[in-house]
């Protein structure tokens, strides 16, 4: 029989009635084995998720000495989550084994951790399905990256002897033996290395919206769903914000050419979005899959005549960055121009006056200049590559709009145009791009 991952995010899980509702949707599919959690996210707005109390439980402790205060409301939720279930859970002696060993343990990944070791718990009591704690079975190496082989077997050896199992989210163990944390939102990931070490035919991603959309609905009204996406598209549109899915769950199923689909737990009858490799991904009629973008770039305008015949040119210019520990996001070039695209917030005034002397000693270039306050704006479509014109299109409907491009870089697979804007003109530039292909176009 073929076998489904299926995580469930923060939402799903914020309070018992939900985990019922997630219950019968686990349920009415028998191939729907495997179930990583996250932990219970906001119930209401103004609501806090358990990650956030536990990080500020942390908090507490490392303020106290022990983390009674901070845990006390982390407890208060769990409790309330299984009076709700109604199914006779004692989670007392969990909570307070939980409660000693941050305690003792003194580490915030492991205080952050415990939302979803605690959910994935209680998920594997109201299942009768199998708990398996991902500190036993997602390893990390020593450069903080993930030990796949070792993962891989230990997930599947874990799974043997079960139809059924439940998996935390989110951490691991690292080669301490301590538990460490991915990043924020990691429980995606996590779903991604169950279903690779699985070798799943489907990475369900339950979460709280009917998949991706071809921009941001707080920009444009109700903009289209997005059916299918490639891996690659996938990418691009979450590392510029589309915030869905962590742009990390990829790499897992990509070399296992899983695909993923994105659910809606509260409306599970809407299809979702399937991502797809991109193998089998075949660009639908509309050239362009989505927009996204983000705010608050910083521009780094280096001229120098001839820079192109001088060897090493760029690469001493990254060296002065690679020393201040900064990472870049472009690099658009020109003959004798050159800009470094970075973001802002990794800059201080005085890092940033650092790495213009830098750059001044090791090139001595004509010219530095910095632009501040730029966001970047992805148009993505794996169709783009292979239809004349969009670019044309694109550059149209941004002028039509008024609106001044600062930067233009095209990515090299030709599946995406970057544009630099003003911070100010972001979202009347999102919208000019969305109208211009998707108001007419017909959307797949
Ligand atoms: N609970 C963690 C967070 O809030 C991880 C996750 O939800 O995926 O970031």
């Amino acid at each position: 029989m073929a076998i489904k991952v299926c995580k469930f995010g923060g939402t799903s899980m914020a309070d018992g009635n939900i985990i019922k509702s997630v219950k019968k949707i686990i349920e009415s599919d028998p191939e729907r084995k495997y179930i990583v959690v996250s932990a219970p996210g906001k119930r209401y707005s103004g609501d806090t998720k358990v990650t956030d109390l536990l990080y500020a439980c942390y908090k507490s402790l490392t303020e106290n000495g022990v983390c009674a205060a901070g845990f006390a409301p982390v407890r208060a939720r769990f409790e309330s989550l299984v009076r709700e279930l109604n199914m006779n859970i004692d989670i007392d002696d969990v909570l307070d084994a939980t409660e000693k060993r941050i305690d003792e343990e003194k580490s915030e990944d492991f205080t952050a951790s415990r939302g979803e070791y605690l959910c994935a718990w209680v998920v594997s009591k109201v299942l009768g399905a199998k708990f398996i704690d991902s500190e036993n079975v997602v390893y990390f190496k020593e450069n903080g990256k993930l030990d796949g082989e070792r993962t891989y077997k230990a997930i599947k050896e874990a799974c043997a002897d079960c139809e059924l199992a439940v998996f935390p989210g989110f951490y691991g163990q690292d080669i301490n033996g301590k538990v460490k944390t991915f990043s924020r939102g990691g429980s995606d990931i996590s779903g991604a290395i169950v279903a690779r070490a699985m070798q799943a035919s489907l990475y369900e991603n339950w979460t709280d919206v009917s998949g991706f959309l071809a921009c941001d609905p707080r920009i444009v009204d109700s903009p289209k769903p997005i059916k299918k996406l490639s891996y690659k598209e996938l990418r691009e549109l979450s590392y510029m914000g589309a915030n869905v899915l962590h742009s990390d769950s990829i790499f897992p199923v990509r070399k296992a050419n899983i695909p993923i689909q994105i659910k809606n737990t509260f409306r599970p009858q809407d299809e979702g979005t399937s991502i797809l490799p991109s193998s089998r991904y075949m660009p639908a009629g509309n050239t362009v899959t989505g927009v996204a973008g983000k705010k608050n770039f910083t521009v780094i305008f280096i001229e120098k005549s001839l820079m192109n015949a001088e060897i090493g040119f760029i690469a001493k210019v990254l060296e002065v960055l690679a020393r201040e520990n900064i990472s870049v996001e472009h690099i658009p070039s020109g003959i004798d121009t050159m800009s470094l695209v970075i973001a802002s917030e990794q800059l201080t005034d005085f890092k940033l006056q650092r790495i213009i002397e830098g750059i001044q000693t090791e090139v001595s270039p004509d010219t530095v200049r910095i632009i501040e306050n730029i966001a970047l704006i992805a148009t993505v479509g794996q169709g783009m590559s292979s239809s004349v014109g969009t670019s044309a299109r694109l550059f149209n409907a941004i002028a039509a709009a008024n609106i001044n491009i600062k930067m233009i870089d095209q990515g090299s697979s030709e599946m995406n145009i970057i544009v630099g804007v003003k911070n100010d003109d972001y979202e009347k530039c999102i919208r000019a791009i969305y109208s211009e292909f998707f108001t007419s176009a017909p959307c797949e």
